[in-house]
């Protein structure tokens, strides 16, 4: 279904080779189990594609994110799932932005040869959800360490992580001129903490996607893990945010790409009333709409990337692509889903699995509502709403 001139036509046909190991019963069992997908990790660490954003200087391939973005694309394309290893790509980005040398020179090529997993993300708590600002897990200084205190939610990966990169307030929030001031950004070794102050509680949800509640408990991480400045993690952060909404949207195109290829083999194949259910519009229409809807997201990723890969502001194209590649999924989703009848609920056919999956990207990593106020205050100059 791919009509423009490809840069990572290569890059794509070798992934989707590889994918081709890991077919529909793989991921069918694994979400019975809700079990981590160990090989499938394993066989894309080893064929490099993990790696391709850390410059060759650490070790890696020094690609853009436009090749990041096609790999990941692939792999849901395929019917596979990249969120139990995506962040492995990007989180990494913090540390060659904003660390030291000697943090690049401990993390970055052990990451880029897989001997490191650093794919766990602790930003998000219960209390404060979207308000990030909220949070309330704190590192208090304390001679060469930080005593980190406090909880994580929806920390993905924890289990399979050997870092995690934390977000917590240094300063109390009433103590700093800017809520954003104040919070600052660690890397935490998880096999040292465990059982050392670190307690990690998976969370069985809806999809298997590996999910955790993470604990600190006078948790010691020492002061040379600190990234970059103290109180100023906010911004560390928000630098990495665009690329996690390229490659996420990235995957959004993928599950589009993959629901319309079944939706469509499905439509042409079925009889009903003696012919092709795909032969009534009332069939046809929703499919070609997704199509339509996942062609037009697929543009602003691509822009975002190219923008991101020149160096250019890329906060409302990325926003846009998320938004748009999500709700372009969904629509496929569902198109899909209702194509085939009955079957769409039968766990044979991988549909409802992929539906349960892509339904997430309307909440996580951010939600709709929260892309639509930051075009309305940040591109449109609307007053902030929140
Ligand atoms: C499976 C899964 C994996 C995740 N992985 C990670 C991870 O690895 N690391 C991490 O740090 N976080 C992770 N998250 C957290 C995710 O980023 C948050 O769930 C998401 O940002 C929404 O936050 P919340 O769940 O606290 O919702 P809330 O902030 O409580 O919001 C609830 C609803 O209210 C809406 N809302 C809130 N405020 C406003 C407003 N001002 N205007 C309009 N609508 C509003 C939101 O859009 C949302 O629909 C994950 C979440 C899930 C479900």
């Amino acid at each position: 279904m791919t009509d423009e001139p490809d840069a990572h036509a290569e890059i794509r046909e070798a992934v989707r080779r590889l994918c081709a190991d890991f077919p529909g019963e793989y991921w069918r069992a694994l979400d019975r189990d809700r079990a981590y997908p160990t090989a499938f990790v394993r066989a894309l660490t080893e064929a490099g594609y993990l790696s391709v954003l850390i410059p060759e200087e650490h070790g890696g391939a020094g690609l853009g994110i436009s090749a990041a973005a096609a790999i990941l694309e692939t792999i849901h394309a395929t019917g596979c799932n990249g969120a139990a290893c995506h962040a492995q790509m990007y989180i990494m980005g913090t540390i060659l932005r904003h660390g030291s040398a000697a943090q690049k020179q401990a993390y970055l090529p052990q990451i880029a040869r897989g001997a490191l997993r650093l794919q766990a993300f602790g930003v998000t708590e219960p209390t404060s959800g979207t308000d990030t600002t909220a949070l309330r897990t704190f590192a208090r200084r304390d001679g060469d360490s930080y005593v980190v205190n406090g909880q994580k939610i929806w920390t993905s990966r924890a289990e399979h992580s050997d870092l995690m990169l934390l977000l917590a307030r240094t300063t109390p929030r009433d103590q700093v001129a800017k809520r954003t001031e104040g919070l600052s950004t660690f890397i935490v070794d998880m096999r040292a903490s465990l059982g050392a102050g670190l307690t990690i509680r998976p969370i069985r949800t809806m999809m298997n996607h590996s999910t955790c509640e993470v604990f600190f408990d006078d948790l010691r991480v020492p002061a040379a893990n600190l990234v970059g400045e103290e109180g100023r993690g906010f911004r560390y952060i928000l630098d990495g945010m665009n690329a996690e909404r390229l490659l996420i949207a990235a995957e959004c195109i993928g599950d589009a790409r993959w629901f319309t290829e079944k939706s469509v083999a499905y439509a042409r194949d079925r009889k009903v009333f003696g012919r092709p259910i795909g032969q009534n519009q009332g069939v046809q229409f929703p499919i070609a709409r997704a199509h339509a809807q996942m062609r037009a997201a697929a543009l602003m990723v691509r822009e975002g990337c190219t923008r991101f890969e020149a160096g250019l502001r890329c906060g409302e194209e990325a926003n846009t692509a998320k938004l748009l590649a999500a709700d372009a999924a969904w629509a496929a989703a569902e198109a899909c889903l209702q194509v085939h009848g009955g079957f769409g609920f039968a766990e044979e056919y991988d549909v409802e699995r992929k539906y349960r999956e892509t339904r997430l990207y309307q909440v996580a990593p951010i939600s709709t509502n929260l892309i639509l106020s930051y075009l309305a205050e940040h591109v449109l100059g609307l007053p902030r709403s929140y």
